[in-house]
């Protein structure tokens, strides 16, 4: 558990959030390397000696400094835009080990990754194999493909982040594919090497993702038996996260375990693109109470943090657990809706919660934020982008400083 209170105040391993708060200002995103560290390392052992690459899902928290952590320990990384594949190069992050995946690559995005030999295009459409290829022959190179598969497999998540059935966007049904790969074939320009899929996020039940690596491989054996040499599976991410106090996250040990289980044997190098659950529980949003309102109808708490820093509670109806950084004394509760400054009924990070009174002043923490947190956030109501922190050890620092009124017009 990388949150924990200490003295009654709330700690982030060994740092008071309390000190960064004075420090840092709020709102603030603090995150803590420790559990991002051991979230990725569980995946990696998970996996044994089986023949694997953990890729981080950029999009997820794309901070240099979160990449770079990452890239020192081994990761390899999931992009789905040229402005990812630039962060990862930033970092320091080595191209070979990086996948790109999305819909709608344009040239320029797929002339960039392979000047920069990328491991491999996961490809949604049998149109991105034909531009793949035209590009790969213009440069004199080879590129590496994967189709990406809609397996058709409900991931039972909220319907904006499920991504597998046959009425989503992403991927090539799977009953299309061997015919895509029969034809692509005369393509000279790809290597088609891979299958691919990413069923969708948020998953906390992992029947899914199991009912997924079995169709995933009886495809291999079919598309194997007819001449295609695939060498590798990529499995996509989405294991979920405990945003309540009552939800259980898959055990990420027990889940690649499992998967291990069902792949030995197969000669298969397996790829996983996790995102939200190396960084989502690693990652708070620091707020500071300014206001309670009562209205005739209910009570509201006004925070400083809004929709445009933290978008998850208005655009996915999620639930983000608030917590006071100091450990309240007498447990009095409260009913409220927990909202920001933002002009927009739909500006809140919770609604009808009960939660320990907290006072003007009051410092909380949304908990969980570490995961498309920051990363959707925007400068709305032009309110300038709220700093990072990174926590190590007992030390802390800025991994990006808060905007300036400067920075918001830049550009205009
Ligand atoms: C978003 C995404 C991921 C990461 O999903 P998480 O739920 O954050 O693990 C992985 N692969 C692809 C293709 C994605 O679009």
């Amino acid at each position: 558990m990388a949150y924990s209170y200490q003295h009654k105040t709330l700690h982030c391993g060994q740092v008071s959030l309390a000190d960064i708060a004075a420090s840092a200002g709020t709102p603030c995103y603090v995150y803590s390397a420790d559990d991002i560290l051991e979230r990725y390392h569980a995946y990696d052992q998970a996996f044994g000696d089986h023949p694997h690459q953990v890729c981080y899902a950029v999009k997820a928290n794309s901070n240099l400094s979160l990449l770079r952590l990452l890239a020192a320990a081994g990761a390899g990384f999931d992009i789905v835009s040229g402005g990812e594949l630039y962060r990862v190069l930033q970092a320091g992050g080595d191209p070979t080990k990086t996948v790109f995946a999305g819909v709608g690559k344009t040239a320029e995005e797929i002339e960039y990754a392979l000047a920069n030999k990328i491991h491999t295009f996961n490809c949604e459409s049998e149109a991105e194999l034909e531009l793949i290829d035209g590009l790969a022959r213009k440069h004199g190179v080879t590129a590496r493909v994967a189709l990406r598969v809609n397996p058709d497999v409900d991931a039972s998540t909220h319907p904006y982040i499920s991504t597998g059935l046959r009425e989503h966007k992403f991927g090539v049904d799977i009953s299309e594919v061997e015919a895509v790969y029969a034809r692509a074939k005369r393509l000279g320009h790809i290597a088609l090497e891979g299958v691919s899929c990413h069923i969708g996020s948020q998953l906390l039940d992992t029947d899914p993702m199991m009912e997924t690596v079995d169709k995933m491989l009886a495809l291999v054996g079919r598309l194997r038996s007819n001449g295609i040499p695939i060498r590798h599976l990529d499995l996509g991410g989405g294991l979920g996260v405990a945003y309540k106090p009552q939800d259980k996250a898959p055990s990420i040990a027990e889940v690649i375990g499992a998967i291990g289980r069902k792949v030995e044997g197969h000669d298969l190098e397996i790829m996983v693109e996790p995102g939200r659950s190396i960084v989502g529980a690693a990652g708070v949003l620091l707020t500071r109470v300014l206001f309670r309102k009562q209205t005739p109808r209910k009570e509201f708490i006004v925070v400083d943090a809004a929709m445009n820093d933290l978008i998850r509670p208005a655009l996915y109806q999620s639930h983000h657990e608030i917590i006071p950084v100091e450990e309240p004394c007498e447990e009095q509760r409260m009913l409220a809706d927990v909202v920001g400054p933002v002009c927009e009924t739909g500006d809140f990070l919770a609604r009808n919660r009960e939660m320990p009174a907290v006072l003007p002043g009051a410092l909380m923490a949304v908990c969980t934020a570490g995961a498309y947190g920051f990363v959707l956030s925007s400068n709305y109501n032009s309110r300038p982008r709220v700093p990072e922190v990174l926590v190590e050890g007992a030390t802390w620092r800025i991994i990006r400083r808060r905007e300036t009124l400067e920075d918001l017009i830049r550009g205009e």
